[in-house]
C-alpha cells in the first residue's frame, strides 16, 4: 500500500516537473520570439531612418581589417531582361481580346450580328463606350474598303496602336528641372498595389544604375512601412519612415531634404491611399505636395490602379485627378485580367499616359508601357 501510494507521489511530482519545463520553455520561447522580433524592427529602424556611419573594425592590436559585412544586397532584373519575359506575360493575359476580333473580323459575311459581337468584345474588355464606338466606325469603313482576308490583322492592329496613342510622352521623370535630384510622388487607394509599386519602380531605376531614396509617408499602415523597408533593404536603398499615426508630410519632407543631402538622382514617395471622402484626401495629399514642393519642384504625380477594377478604378481614378496633378498612370495587376482596354479607358478618362505597367507578384513584374508590344500581345505576337 505504502510503496504504491510512493509510486503515485512519484508519478505526480515527476509529471508537475515536466509540464511546469515545459510550460517555462514555452513562456521564454514566446518571450524569446517578441524580443527577437523587436531586437530585428530595431536593427531596421535603424538601417532605414539613419544610415550608420560606417565603422572601421579593429583587430586586437588596432589594424584596421576592413568593414563590417553589409548585408548582401541583390541585383535587381535589367531593362530588357524583364521586357522580354513581361511581353510573354502580356500575351498570355490579353490574347484573347485579339482573338476573338480577329475570328469576328475574318468571317466571310460581316453583317449587323458580327458588328454587335465585336463592340460587345471591345466593351468587356473595359476599352469604354466612346473608344469603342470609333475604333467599330473606322473598322468598318475600313473592312469596306480594303478588308480582304490577308489585311484583316493589319487594319486591326493599325487601329489599336491608334486608339492606344504611341504618341503620348510615356518617359518616366525622374529628374528635376535642374537636373537635381527629381521628386515621384505616388497616389492610389489602399490594395491598388502602390507599395508594391513604389519598391518596383525602386528596383527598375537601381538596374538602370539612377540612386534612390524612398519617403515611407503612408504613416496609417504600419505594415506598409515595413514592406517598403524591406523592398529597400533588398537593393540597399535607403527608406525614409516615422511613426505609425504620423504625419505624412514630415516623412515626406524628410524624404526629401535626405535625397538631397546624399544627392541622389531621385526621391520616391509612397502615400496613404484612404478613399475617406474628397476633402479629407484633398486635405492630406495637398499637404503633402505643398510641403515637397518647398524643397523641390514635384517631377512626377504616379496614380497606381488595379486593372482588375474597371469601372471602379476609373471612378477612382477621377477622384484622385481632381485632388492632384497626375502626370502618369501605374496599371497594376495587367496578369490577373483579360481586360487590357481599360489602358485605352484610363488614358481617355484622364488624358494623361499609362507609363507602367504590373504584371505579377514578383520583385521585378514591372514594365515600362510599350503602346506596340502591347497591341502585339493583344493580336497574339
Ligand atoms: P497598396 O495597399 O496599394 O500599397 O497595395 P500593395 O502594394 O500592398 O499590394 C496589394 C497586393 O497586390 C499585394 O498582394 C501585391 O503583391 C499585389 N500586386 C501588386 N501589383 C501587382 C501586379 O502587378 N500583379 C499582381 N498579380 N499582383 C500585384
Amino acid at each position: 500500500m505504502n510503496s504504491a501510494m510512493d509510486y503515485i507521489v512519484a508519478v505526480v511530482i515527476v509529471a508537475v516537473l515536466v509540464l511546469g519545463g515545459l510550460g517555462a520553455a514555452l513562456v521564454g520561447g514566446t518571450r524569446r520570439g517578441a524580443a527577437q522580433r523587436r531586437a530585428e524592427a530595431e536593427r531596421r529602424r535603424a538601417v532605414t531612418t539613419a544610415p550608420p556611419a560606417e565603422e572601421e573594425v579593429r583587430a586586437p592590436g588596432g589594424e584596421v581589417t576592413g568593414q563590417p559585412a553589409a548585408p548582401e544586397i541583390e541585383r535587381p532584373e535589367s531593362r530588357a531582361g524583364r521586357l522580354v519575359r513581361l511581353r510573354q506575360r502580356l500575351a498570355g493575359s490579353q490574347s484573347g481580346l485579339g482573338r476573338g476580333l480577329l475570328a469576328l473580323l475574318s468571317r466571310d459575311k460581316l453583317d449587323e450580328d458580327a458588328w454587335e459581337s465585336i463592340e460587345d468584345t471591345l466593351l468587356t474588355a473595359d476599352i469604354g463606350v466612346a473608344p469603342t464606338q470609333e475604333l467599330v466606325d473606322k473598322l468598318r469603313t475600313r473592312m469596306r474598303v480594303e478588308g480582304s482576308g490577308q489585311e484583316v490583322r493589319s487594319i486591326l492592329r493599325e487601329e489599336l496602336l491608334a486608339l492606344v496613342d504611341p504618341a503620348m510622352d510615356r518617359t518616366l521623370r525622374t529628374s528635376g528641372p535642374d537636373g537635381a535630384a527629381g521628386v515621384v510622388l505616388v497616389v492610389g487607394v489602399n490594395g491598388a498595389g502602390k507599395t508594391t509599386s513604389v519598391g518596383k519602380i525602386a528596383r527598375m531605376l537601381v538596374a538602370d544604375d539612377t540612386s534612390v531614396v524612398l519617403g515611407a509617408a503612408d504613416t496609417f499602415r504600419a505594415a506598409a512601412t515595413e514592406q517598403l523597408q524591406t523592398w529597400g533593404e533588398r537593393v540597399g536603398v535607403e527608406v525614409v519612415t516615422g511613426p505609425e499615426g504620423s504625419d505624412p508630410a514630415s516623412v515626406a519632407f524628410e524624404a526629401v531634404r535626405a535625397g538631397m543631402e546624399r544627392g541622389s538622382d531621385v526621391v520616391l514617395v509612397d502615400t496613404a491611399g484612404r478613399l475617406q471622402n474628397k476633402q479629407g484626401l484633398m486635405d492630406e495629399l495637398g499637404k503633402v505636395k505643398r510641403v515637397i514642393e518647398r524643397q523641390r519642384p514635384l517631377s512626377e504625380v504616379l496614380l497606381v490602379l488595379d486593372a482588375t477594377t474597371g469601372q471602379n478604378g476609373l471612378v477612382q481614378a477621377r477622384v484622385f485627378s481632381e485632388v492632384v496633378e497626375v502626370t502618369g498612370i501605374v496599371l497594376t495587376k495587367l496578369d490577373g485580367s483579360a481586360k487590357g482596354g481599360i489602358v485605352v479607358a484610363v488614358q481617355r478618362e484622364l488624358g494623361v499616359p499609362v507609363k507602367l505597367v504590373g504584371l505579377g507578384e514578383g520583385a521585378d513584374d514591372l514594365a515600362p508601357f510599350d503602346p506596340e508590344a502591347f497591341v502585339d500581345a493583344v493580336l497574339g505576337g
